[in-house]
């Protein structure tokens, strides 16, 4: 085992217990995985609380998805596979249940190629933008297709009364990138009714171009902000 193999076990059981402890994935609920140099995978194990993660234990998988060594690793692998498969760049994946992002998948009406106004700055640096796929049964492979027909333009994608999956270029992108996802949709969710003022386009404008964004769906995502009232 390489000491950044160690390093990278250590740090996915640190930011495991930081999501659970602060409420943010329950029970069993939740997996992460990261993506080595070699194409190998670290993976966190199937029915484990991501609060009490043993490095010792966390699966690793060699590029075609089989267990190397440590525990059997999550059922929700599909999630992750599709979503390393059409982002080349994404060195790690981060699949919560958290309440106000599944709250948000059940909305009527929602856009499913910008589930979310451009409601912060942050969101949109961190997040991006996030599409929705519609309900599999946790495990279902045909979640890996709906995520596959997203080409590889969303980072961030929200299955539909499930939870978040979202992917980064290291562990820590990933995680801060899912909780401006739960924080942006636990805001929509505040603000539902109250005719909210989003960010204007020239406001997004802005920060595509000062921080170098690229947003998904920016045409029909401009678009979204001239709606009267939200959602
Ligand atoms: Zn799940």
């Amino acid at each position: 085992m390489s000491e950044n193999d160690q390093i990278l076990r250590e740090d996915i059981c640190r930011f495991g217990r930081s999501l659970f402890e602060r409420g943010l994935t329950p029970g069993s609920s939740g997996n992460i995985s990261v993506r080595l140099n070699d194409g190998a995978w670290l993976v966190t194990p199937t029915n484990v609380s991501l609060g009490f993660l043993d490095p010792g234990r966390i699966a690793r998988l060699d590029a075609m998805g089989r267990l190397l060594s440590g525990d059997p690793p999550t059922k929700e692998i599909p999630l992750h596979s599709a979503l390393y498969g059409s982002r080349p760049q994404a060195k790690a994946i981060v699949h919560l249940h958290s309440t106000h992002a599944v709250a948000l998948s059940m909305l009527p009406d929602i856009d499913a190629r910008a589930v979310l106004p451009p409601l912060t700055p942050y969101y949109l640096m961190r997040t991006g933008q996030t599409a929705l796929v519609p309900y599999y049964r946790p495990g279902d492979p045909a979640v890996a297709d709906a995520i596959r027909g997203l080409d590889g333009r969303y980072s961030a994608v929200l299955l539909a009364n499930h939870g978040s999956v979202v992917a980064g270029a290291s562990l820590e992108a990933a995680v801060y990138a899912t909780e401006e996802l739960e924080e942006t949709a636990k805001l929509h969710l505040l603000l539902l009714k109250l005719n909210p003022r989003h960010l204007s386009p020239a406001q997004v404008q802005d920060l595509v171009q000062h921080f170098g964004l690229l947003l998904p769906a920016s045409d029909e995502h401009v678009g979204l902000v001239d709606r009267d009232g939200g959602e």
